[in-house]
């Protein structure tokens, strides 16, 4: 069975955007997978995290997993940080990455213009997320179109590794689907959808009250034209809200458009707000029963032993062949 793998990290809430581009794909693909699902709170620490928030997250995202429709039978569900070979296996991958590679991922490159002070982890994570998707030999990735590049290095430098020390890793490939691999920000629909965004008008949290979810719908930044159609160049905001009903219906494109043709955007912008409106009021009643149960700690529990094992394993003979120890 092929193994699909995927993180979020928690520094914010979870976001509309966050469920399509990543959650969905994992839903979709459990039965069929073997599934890891993990919170990456390492990978929270780029910027500085409120210790008692990021904490309170952390648990929060597994709890908010499991209501978007993740099977804790199907799939392996970790925080990232209890797994400590992860962090020793990306070191050795470090020492198999060149500094210009690391430079020139895109997001190093704009999240280090945007903060003098970047930490030296923001050039580094993507060799961590690179040792996340390696440890347990992931086929598939799944994540939005901000990820893919990293999803790539992972693979060269796995790539690498295997030609310089013999076969250790599984090559692994992102999974993208080209319509919902960047939901847009509902104010600035030029601009990926973003927890870590500072306006929420423009941005769905899945945690956010419905009727705060309905409102920020019906104030969506759209056009004149006053004509649904699909137009990523021409009509980006009306577009952005197709692809969200789209992901979160299943309904073809072209039946979504048609359903429209003849109707206003204030029409569509209430079928577009009442759509998302009970998809996410159904997630925040599950919600509400995980968070209180005491089936989380378990399921963290034996989540966490399987993907020590596989990464003590996969470190243990990382160390071997690169000639480490005694
Ligand atoms: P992050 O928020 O960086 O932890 O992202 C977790 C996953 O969600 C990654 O695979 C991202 O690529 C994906 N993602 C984040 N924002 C969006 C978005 N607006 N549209 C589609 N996918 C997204």
């Amino acid at each position: 069975m092929k193994r699909i793998l995927t993180g979020l990290k928690p520094t914010g809430d979870i976001t509309l955007g966050n469920y399509i581009g990543a959650i969905k794909p994992m839903v979709e693909r459990q039965n069929d997978y073997d599934s890891y699902l993990f919170v990456a709170d390492l990978h929270a620490l780029t910027i500085y995290q409120d210790p008692e928030e990021l904490k309170s997250r952390i648990k929060k995202f597994i709890a908010m997993y499991l209501a978007c429709g993740i099977d804790p039978k199907k799939n392996t569900i970790y925080i990232q940080s209890e797994n400590e070979f992860i962090p020793a296996m990306s070191f050795l991958l470090e020492c198999t990455t060149t500094y210009g590679e690391a430079s020139r991922m895109i997001q190093f490159k704009e999240k280090s213009k945007a903060n003098a002070n970047f930490s030296v982890g923001l050039l580094t994570y993507p060799i961590l997320m690179a040792a996340d998707i390696l440890y347990c030999d992931a086929d598939l990735v799944p994540v939005g179109i901000d990820q893919k590049q990293h999803v790539e290095l992972a693979r060269n430098i796995a790539e690498r590794f295997n030609h310089k020390y013999g076969n250790t890793f599984v090559l692994p490939e992102p999974l993208i689907n080209e319509k919902t691999m960047k939901i847009f920000d509902l104010k600035n629909p030029t601009k990926k959808m973003s927890k870590s965004e500072e306006n929420p008008a423009g941005v769905i949290s899945l945690f956010d009250d419905i009727e705060v979810i309905k409102n920020k719908i019906m104030k969506a930044t759209t056009d004149s034209l006053n004509h649904v159609a699909y137009d990523i160049e021409k009509q980006p905001g009306i577009t952005n809200l197709i692809n969200i009903v789209y992901a979160l219906t299943n309904q073809s494109i072209e039946d979504i458009v048609s359903s429209f043709a003849s109707k206003g955007y204030g029409e569509f912008k209430t079928y577009v707000a009442e759509t998302v409106a009970s998809f996410i009021q159904d997630i925040q009643t599950k919600y509400k029963q995980i968070i209180a149960s005491k089936e989380l700690d378990d399921i963290l529990n034996k989540g966490k032993e399987t993907s020590i094992k596989l990464a003590q394993e996969k470190y243990k003979l990382m160390k071997e062949r690169m000639g480490l120890g005694r």
